[in-house]
Parts: structure tokens; C-alpha cells; sequence
């Protein structure tokens, strides 16, 4: 499972930075790196570019976690090219530039959007797993995520639109509910498709989102 992100276009990474010029640049080594938004070539490029913009990069690292606690004892041994700058710019998620904040005093600048939390299916192809909803149904519907699994994320059967086993919305994709209905099946669970779940609250979203990285 990893956060899969998408760096921001450069032109927003430098208004962010509009009133800073002395950058230390955090990347990270796990999730980061394996979408190639933050790793060690990723960081390099951007420190080339923001100098490229006359900015002054006093340091960079790639932490080996950077949403972990490691990242406070990677900062203690960079702490004079971190004291230097007026800003960390992070090329790591979401959660990595949370960790960051935790620690530093100074502006941190997320150089990367959190696009969500998936899995790899083959080099490069990656698909969301779970919205982290707080309200999981996988027990009802034979562990398949009916929020990122369904293009209208339906907790109550099929839109009406499921033709042949595929989705009215990507024809491409199998529908959610039809693979659901066929696991239950096989589960001898068939009576779970009449059950009644409540509505939760949240916007209808295309899914399941997906990412390939080049
Ligand atoms: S129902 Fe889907 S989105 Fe909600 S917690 Fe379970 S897997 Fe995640
Ligand atoms: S056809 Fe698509 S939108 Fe309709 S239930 Fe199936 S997966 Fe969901």
C-alpha cells in the first residue's frame, strides 16, 4: 500500500516559494521514489531548476521514510543546511509534509499532490484500494471496495447501468457490483446483495482514481 502522488506543475511550486529563497529539499525514499515524485533524481532536478530560478538550495536529503520518526533524527544530522534555509520544500506526501512540520519551524512548501493510497498492479499502473471512509463494508462485500471499486462509489447494488459485466461509466473496467455479486455467490452469501447500508457522506467522485507513471 503506498500514497501515491503527482508533483504539483512547477509554475505552482514556485508562487508557493514567491517570498523564499534559501530552499532545504526533503524527499523520500519509499512511496516517493517508487512513483518517481520524490526520489533522489526527482530532487536533484528540482534543486537544478530552483537554482535555475536563482533560488539558493542549502542542502537536500531523500529520508528513507519520510512520514516516519527517523525523519526528526535526519533533520538533527542536517541541521545546519536546514538552519541556512528560510524554507523546506517536501517531495513527499501528504503525510510526509505533516511529519516535516512536525519538526521545523520554518515554512514547509509541499512540492507534490496526495492523489490517493493504492496499490501497484504492474510496474508503473497503480489503482486505489481504499478512501479510508471509517465505516468499512469489505465484510459484506466479499473485500471488494465498493467506494473506490465503483465509478459512483454505490453501497447498495448496481446503478442500472452494468452491461455485460462492465461499468456504464468505463467500459473498459468491470463493474464493482457484478464482481461483488459473483464473489458472494461463490461465498454462498448471495443474501448480503439484499442488505440495506445507509448512505455515507461524501461527494460522489469518479473511481476507482488511477495513476501511471511514466
Ligand atoms: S469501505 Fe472501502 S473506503 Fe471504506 S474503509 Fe472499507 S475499503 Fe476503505
Ligand atoms: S456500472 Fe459502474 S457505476 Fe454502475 S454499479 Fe457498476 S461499477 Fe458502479
Amino acid at each position: 500500500m503506498k500514497s501515491i502522488t503527482r508533483q504539483k506543475p512547477f509554475n505552482e511550486i514556485e508562487q508557493q516559494l514567491e517570498d523564499l529563497d534559501r530552499i532545504f529539499i526533503v524527499g523520500c525514499g519509499t512511496c516517493a521514489t517508487m512513483t518517481r515524485t520524490g526520489g533522489r533524481e526527482e530532487v536533484l532536478e528540482m534543486k537544478n531548476r530552483l537554482q535555475g530560478l536563482g533560488k539558493m538550495v542549502t542542502g537536500w536529503i531523500v529520508i528513507p521514510t519520510a512520514c516516519d520518526e527517523m525523519t526528526e533524527v535526519a533533520f538533527r544530522e542536517n541541521n545546519g543546511a536546514i538552519q541556512d534555509a528560510n524554507s523546506i520544500l517536501v517531495m513527499a506526501c501528504a503525510l510526509g509534509v505533516h511529519r516535516v512540520s512536525l519538526y521545523i519551524g520554518k515554512p514547509v512548501i509541499p512540492a507534490l499532490d496526495t492523489l490517493f493510497i493504492g496499490i501497484e498492479d504492474s510496474p508503473g499502473d497503480f489503482h486505489e484500494v481504499c478512501a479510508q471512509c471509517g465505516q468499512c463494508v469489505l465484510g459484506e462485500t466479499a473485500g471488494i471496495c465498493p467506494i473506490t471499486a465503483c465509478h459512483k462509489g454505490l453501497l447498495n447494488g448496481p446503478c442500472g447501468g452494468t452491461n455485460n459485466g462492465k461499468c456504464e461509466v468505463d467500459k473498459e473496467k468491470d463493474c464493482a457490483w457484478t464482481l461483488i455479486y459473483q464473489r458472494l455467490k461463490e461465498q454462498g452469501r448471495l443474501d448480503l446483495m439484499r442488505k440495506y447500508r445507509p448512505p455515507k457522506n461524501f461527494q460522489v467522485v469518479p473511481r476507482p482514481k488511477v495513476a501511471r507513471i511514466v
